[in-house]
């Protein structure tokens, strides 16, 4: 998240206090709502490409590129053509996390087959508690969802005492999500400052998007990250955003537009991606 510091009216700000003790939210996200309404940054939307149903099918070619991603979103994930890795947005950059480890910021001409992206705008701020697994850190979230049938995006910075991470490694494209979580790489990091980037996808949805939580992490020094496997910390500072507007671009690539997609994907994806 980015500091803004400026100066504003005695009027402006009484006007603030009264919204706040009205709604009872923070001051950050009554003017962060407000910026974005005004300077028409499209908040609230989650765009998504492809569908973990066609992932776990193996459908991982070439669909959509970095430079169209861009224009839907400066945060979330997704993995590249082939599983190459895993992509982490953050702040606009696109991040790929290899399966050697390492990590670039994607150039614009990079292609990817499924990314879930948003314009990161919380509408809720707060602090962790300490936490010492993953299911410990996603029950402190669901505490603040609303309803089991809404979108939700989160973001989480903090130093992380002990942290788990995996990343895919890069197949022949057609191959399965299953396949690709066979080969997989696991990272363990110990005391790692960094960033969370995940989401929240309703169960009826389990054909379209990963149901429940999926969350990638990267550090502030571009050098750790992946898929969230696992986590422990002290506490955390928390942005969470409700989304209820879902767009996904269906891809007309041939490997999409013949792939079965009848089936349920959970078994197959609760045994890659948890
Ligand atoms: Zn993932």
């Amino acid at each position: 998240m980015q500091k803004l510091k400026i100066r504003i009216s005695q009027s402006l700000m009484n006007a603030l206090h009264e919204e706040q003790k009205l709604t009872g939210e923070t001051i950050e996200h009554i003017v962060s709502r407000a910026l974005a309404d005004s300077l028409q940054v499209d908040h609230g939307t989650l765009f998504q490409v492809s569908t973990a149903g066609a992932l776990v099918e193996g459908v991982t070619g070439e669909i959509v590129s970095i430079r169209t991603l861009r224009e839907h979103g400066d945060f979330g994930l997704g993995t590249f053509v082939g599983f190459d890795g895993e992509m982490a947005v953050l702040d606009g950059h696109f991040f790929q996390i290899k399966g050697d480890g390492t990590i670039t910021d994607a150039p614009d001409e990079a292609m990817a087959p499924f990314a879930v992206v948003t314009h990161f705008v919380p509408d809720q701020s707060f602090a962790l508690d300490p936490f010492s697994s993953i299911a410990d850190l996603v029950g402190q979230l669901d505490a603040r969802r609303e309803s089991e049938n809404q979108f939700y995006a989160v973001r989480v910075d903090g130093t992380f005492k002990t942290m788990k991470t995996r990343a895919v490694c890069k197949q022949p494209v057609g191959q399965s999500l299953s396949n690709a979580a066979d080969s997989q790489a696991v990272f363990d990091f110990a005391d790692v400052t960094g960033t969370m980037m995940g989401f929240w996808t309703p169960a009826y949805a389990r054909t379209v998007n990963i149901a429940g939580w999926h969350i990638h992490f990267l550090s502030d020094d571009r050098t750790k990250g992946g898929h969230l496997l696992d986590c422990a910390a002290d506490g955390g500072a928390v942005g969470f955003q409700t989304l209820n507007d879902f767009r996904i671009a269906i891809p007309e690539t041939a490997g999409f537009l013949q792939a079965e997609l009848g089936g349920d994907p959970t078994a197959a994806i609760d045994k890659a991606e948890h």
